[in-house]
């Protein structure tokens, strides 16, 4: 019989991403042998022991990576640098060190520098979250049929990248490689720019002392009410996400603001062709979504069950 493809994972940080890697390992034992854990707080440690999130949490980064053959960086994309600089000298010789971070480009500059020659690199990016942080809001399903990105930095070996994928779609994840400042620029896209608008529209009503009114909120069914749910994110996740991603994300910021404008002069001037226009092609890569098996058609774009969690 075969070993598990990592005998022992280190997860740097315990909150939704690494505790839903740790009970997507328990689902499928082959994963990992043993697996330790570490956050900096001792409140998050406390709860990781009391749920029994990982099979060993440590008091400290050092030694829970002592010995590990791959080490998730699970922490803010802000502290990824900070971190690996606490844990370098105590790697072992010849494992992976891989993170989960929404930015690549940032990471990669801020955790190289600090890592010894016989340890590898290797970015990785699970398109897959909920609005909830912190160790008690995983679960094992969350990167089922879902994205995660691996961004191999130059000269990684192949056998080290087709460990972590092997990995990865063991958590259930679909897994494809891509280049960092592509990922950055995609991610703008699809992730961080629609972030900062519902942030926007939230704060916008909000001004308007509008966002609490009982008929906003009872009225608002998916609309509004999925702007309150994306703008209720983790404020330190996307104060680093949008420091970290500046260019890509003021790129397509400046993209918007003009599509924005253009929409309003179609408002203003009655142009119902353009509208009716540009909502039917945004209409078709909706379509396109679903039938990629990204989202499901129910009203609550089936997020209720697990975003409840
Ligand atoms: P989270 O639930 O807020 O958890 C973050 C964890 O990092 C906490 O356990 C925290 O410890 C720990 N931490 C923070 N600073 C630290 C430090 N200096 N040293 C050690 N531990 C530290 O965050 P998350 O949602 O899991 O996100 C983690 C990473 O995944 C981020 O880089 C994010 O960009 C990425 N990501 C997030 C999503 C999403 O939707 N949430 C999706 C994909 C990728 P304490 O609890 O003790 O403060």
């Amino acid at each position: 019989m075969t070993g598990p493809v990592y005998e022992r994972v280190a997860l740097i940080g315990l909150g939704l991403i690494a505790s839903s890697i740790y009970w997507a390992i328990k689902r499928h034992p082959g994963l990992a042998g043993e697996v330790t854990g570490y956050a900096r707080s001792q409140e998050t440690r406390d709860t990781a022991k009391r749920i029994g999130l990982c099979d060993r949490v440590c008091d400290t980064a050092v030694e829970a990576v002592q010995d590990a053959d791959l080490v998730i960086l699970c922490v803010p994309v802000g502290v990824m640098g900070q971190v690996t600089e606490e844990i370098s000298e105590h790697l072992k010789p010849g494992c992976t060190v891989s993170d989960v971070g929404s930015v690549k480009r940032d990471v990669i500059s801020n955790v190289l520098p600090h890592l010894p020659e016989n340890v590898a690199f290797v970015p990785a990016h699970p398109l897959a979250g909920t609005e909830h942080s912190g160790p008690e809001s995983g679960f094992a399903e969350l990167f089922d049929n879902r994205w995660c990105l691996l961004v191999p930095v130059e000269g990684t070996a192949p056998e080290t990248v087709a460990k972590l994928r092997h990995f990865w779609e063991g958590l259930g994840a679909n897994v494809e490689e891509m280049d960092a400042d592509h990922h950055d620029l995609v991610l703008a896209v699809t992730s961080h720019t629609p972030h900062l608008i519902a942030y926007t529209m939230v704060g916008v009503a909000d001004d308007l002392r509008r966002v609490t009114d009982s008929e906003v909120v009872k009225y608002s069914a998916a609309g509004f009410r999925d702007f309150t749910r994306i703008a209720a994110s983790d404020p330190t996740m996307w104060r680093d996400v949008f420091l970290t991603n500046r260019d890509a994300t003021l790129e397509i910021l400046g993209r918007f603001t003009e599509e924005l404008f253009a929409l309003q002069r179609a408002i203003r001037k009655g142009d119902g062709d353009h509208l009716h226009a540009y909502f039917t092609r945004t209409r078709a890569i909706r379509r396109g979504i679903i039938d990629a098996g990204q989202d499901t058609d129910a009203p609550d774009f089936g997020r209720g069950q697990k975003a409840r969690k």
